[in-house]
């Protein structure tokens, strides 16, 4: 699609749907995950030959007008082959960890997770907030967002566990974490994004 029509067709929704709701659905058993997929399977077909349609005639990279959550404007999002893989004998990008926004550099499963995080669980700018990186694009959004963020990385036990390294870099495991029990209104979050 020429990306100036994208753009307008961004536009239009965002006048006129509310696109900064990200739909869901819960599912709580294996049993409900399979139902979910064999009643989306035409769904899947769909998704996969709108993607296939964006892709270049060489594996270059390329843009994608869309809007970004984070920045709240519509941005020109980089994809590339970096993570490829194919799919039905097509190599395709790997649509979750790029389409980077070119403003806050979040990638689609990043922003994804920025998205359901404050939609779901409502955090408060002064919310006790855990995550377990601290040298990332993600971690410096919610720092600034939320400044009561703490984040950690596990640097091993070249370092005591709790303690922060030359550059401020906090030690952790997340097998045995240093902090306190409910020290932290966000931390028992567990976010794992794979498709
Ligand atoms: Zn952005």
């Amino acid at each position: 699609m020429k990306n100036w029509l994208s753009k307008i067709l961004i536009f239009i929704k965002l006048k006129y749907q509310d696109i900064s709701i990200l739909h869901t659905t819960k599912i709580f058993s294996y049993d409900e995950y399979n139902r979910h997929t064999k009643n989306h399977q035409k769904d899947d077909a769909e998704k996969f030959l709108f993607e296939k349609s964006l892709l270049p005639k060489t594996q270059t990279k390329f843009i994608f007008s869309g809007y970004c959550y984070v920045c709240k404007k519509i941005v020109d999002f980089l994809v590339d082959f970096q993570h490829s893989y194919e799919v039905n004998n097509i190599l395709m990008p790997n649509w979750r960890e790029r389409l980077a926004c070119p403003s806050c550099h979040l990638v689609n499963r990043t922003r994804a997770t920025v998205h359901l995080f404050e939609q779901e669980c409502k955090p408060m700018h002064d919310s006790k907030i855990y995550i377990t990186e601290q040298t990332t694009p993600l971690y410096s959004l919610l720092k600034t967002a939320y400044p009561n963020t703490f984040g950690s990385e596990y640097i091993g036990d070249v370092l005591g566990y709790g303690d922060c390294n030359q550059n401020g870099i906090r030690n952790e495991d997340l097998t045995k974490l240093s902090f306190n029990n409910d020290e932290f209104d966000f931390s028992r979050l567990v976010v794992s994004l794979w498709a």
